[in-house]
């Protein structure tokens, strides 16, 4: 339900078990969270939350590589475009371990058209993927997949889905390019 305050469920227990430490009304998901999804789209919504937060590997729920340049993380090339800047860049994708980032890019599809190697000193969690409901006297319906800042306004009437990171201080590792 939609209040002037924000959106919250019904049940007050339910409410209270799906808010996170900033407040945040996470969605009830069922399933699951085993098995090995490699890639943030398909990750289930609680996996994908405990790995971002904690910074685990989003394969194995592992600790993340780590050396001297930072962690480790393997995204998609965007429309596989080897010169896109990867400093600064917002992904829901956690980071992988060392044998995650040899083996997942091999098994993922969307990885396999193209992926960067990242290694990142600093990835700030910034704010939340999901559903924005409008809030009361606003018109239209739900926006089902937006980026919402910690600092936003709209950040009462969400309803997360996952955790977004910003990553900086990146060196890029390598690149792979599309297999044709
Ligand atoms: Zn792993």
């Amino acid at each position: 339900m939609v209040t002037a305050t924000g959106i919250a469920y019904a049940n007050p227990v339910a409410d209270a078990l799906h808010r996170d430490l900033d407040n945040v009304l996470w969605e009830r998901c069922g399933g699951e969270t085993t098995g090995g999804p490699a890639y943030a789209e398909k990750l289930h919504p609680q996996r994908q939350r405990t790995t971002m937060e904690q910074l685990l590997c989003a394969g194995c729920k592992a600790p993340a590589a780590r050396d001297e340049r930072g962690m480790a993380w393997v995204l998609p090339l965007l429309d596989n475009a080897p010169d896109t800047v990867w400093e600064g860049v917002r992904t829901a994708i956690p980071p992988l371990c060392g044998a995650c980032a040899d083996r997942v890019p091999r098994l993922c599809p969307r990885l396999r058209e193209g992926h960067v190697e990242l290694r990142v000193r600093e990835a700030e969690q910034i704010g939340v993927r999901g559903t924005l409901h409008p809030s009361p006297g606003e018109q239209g319906p739900p926006d089902p997949d937006v980026l919402v800042m910690y600092d936003s306004p709209d950040l009462p009437f969400v309803v997360a889905r996952q955790v977004v990171r910003e990553l900086r201080l990146t060196t890029v590792v390598a690149f792979t390019a599309a297999r044709t």
